[in-house]
């Protein structure tokens, strides 16, 4: 059994958690928070112990009547692998704790690439992960696109991908994000840095991207071109992207005509907090002229991740055989796909 710290229980941290929890080789080691907030209740009813991350240590738990079982040090001795879930930055500044500890760490997007030996998405570059001492699972953007071009990379190869990504203003906790009425270039210079990022994953990729918000706590759509270099019919593309457990190819009989529907979708299925762990790609926007494919995703910006960093705990501890192996372990004891 692995046991796994998270350190930074917000939004990816506690879908995290609670995808460790229900995965059959794995085990939440326990979980940092800085302040006794409605989070940290949870973590606590969850039965997760809470270590201190903050200033005042315990002080403000103890205040709250909540136990701390000591401080991130401590989150870190008792753990085989930690996810660092902490805000974009902090990751970076934390990981001397990790190497101090010998203890294999996983970063976050919001982190720069050189945080750690390899920028990770499973079902593009799981192999490069394994046994590395630490991996950083791509923003939610980056994971998006990046599990849609490595079947059209290796089935059709790619001359060149273009990108428009129509981004969520803020999730919903966010209270100070915007825009909440305006359509913003963001950011105005082009090509946006989604395109580089996506490089981490796929250096000799030719891609070009533009970044807009919009005032929308959903999730990202992304209007997608990639120039391919064969020329097979959309019937051919829609099968071959229907067969990746990641990607969902959203049926037009289900009447799903943006993010508000698939969420509703999602939550009737019952899935912990509507999450939509896939990329959704409306079936009927795949279309094929010559050999540029044209389609519209949705990728839901607090879950996609979620499965990704599970893959990479496994990759990171060399505890399972292969890419497919550990992709297939973590849909099942999730639920992907379903
Ligand atoms: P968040 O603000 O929701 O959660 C971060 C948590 O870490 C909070 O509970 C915060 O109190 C805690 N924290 C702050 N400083 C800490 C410290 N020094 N030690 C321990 N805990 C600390 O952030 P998030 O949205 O979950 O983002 C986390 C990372 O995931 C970032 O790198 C972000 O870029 C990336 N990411 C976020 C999203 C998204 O849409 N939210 C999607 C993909 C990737």
């Amino acid at each position: 059994m692995l046991h796994v710290g998270i350190n930074g229980f917000g939004t990816i941290g506690k879908r995290v958690a609670d995808a460790v929890r229900v995965q059959p080789d794995m085990t939440v080691a326990g979980v940092s928070k800085r302040s006794p907030n409605f989070e940290a209740t949870i973590a606590d009813d969850r039965g997760y112990d809470l270590y201190a991350a903050g200033e005042d240590g315990r002080v403000p738990f103890d205040a709250a009547g909540l136990d701390t079982a000591g401080t991130v040090h401590d989150l870190v001795e008792v753990s085989d692998v930690v996810v660092d879930t902490t805000p974009g930055g902090v990751g970076a500044s934390n990981a001397e704790i990790y190497e101090d500890h010998d203890t294999p760490a996983i970063f976050q997007g919001g982190e720069d690439p050189d945080v750690a030996d390899v920028s990770f998405v499973a079902r593009a570059n799981y192999d490069a992960a394994v046994g590395a001492d630490s991996a950083r699972v791509v923003s939610c953007n980056t994971t998006g696109l990046s599990r849609l071009f490595a079947p059209l990379e290796e089935t059709y190869g790619i001359e060149k991908a273009r990108v428009t990504l129509v981004r969520r203003g803020g999730d919903p906790g966010q209270t100070s994000r915007g825009p909440i009425n305006d359509t913003l270039p963001d950011p105005v210079e082009i090509p946006s840095h989604h395109g580089p990022d996506v490089k981490t994953v796929f250096p000799d990729l030719d891609i070009d991207t533009m970044g807009m918000k919009v005032p929308t706590t959903q999730m990202h759509t992304h209007s997608v071109n990639v120039t391919l270099e064969s020329t097979p019919s959309a019937e051919a593309v829609r099968e071959l992207l229907g067969r990746e457990s990641r990607l969902f190819l959203i049926p037009e009989t289900l009447g799903i005509d943006g993010a508000g529907k698939l969420k509703e979708y999602t939550r009737d299925a019952g899935r912990p907090r509507g999450d939509v762990w896939e990329n959704c790609i409306w079936a009927e926007s795949v279309t094929v002229e010559d050999n540029d494919l044209y389609l519209f995703q949705a990728i839901h910006q607090e879950a996609d991740v979620v499965p990704e960093n599970i893959d990479a705990v496994r990759a990171l501890s060399e505890r399972t055989a292969s890419a497919r192996q550990s992709i297939d372990r973590t849909n099942d004891a999730l639920g992907v796909g379903r």
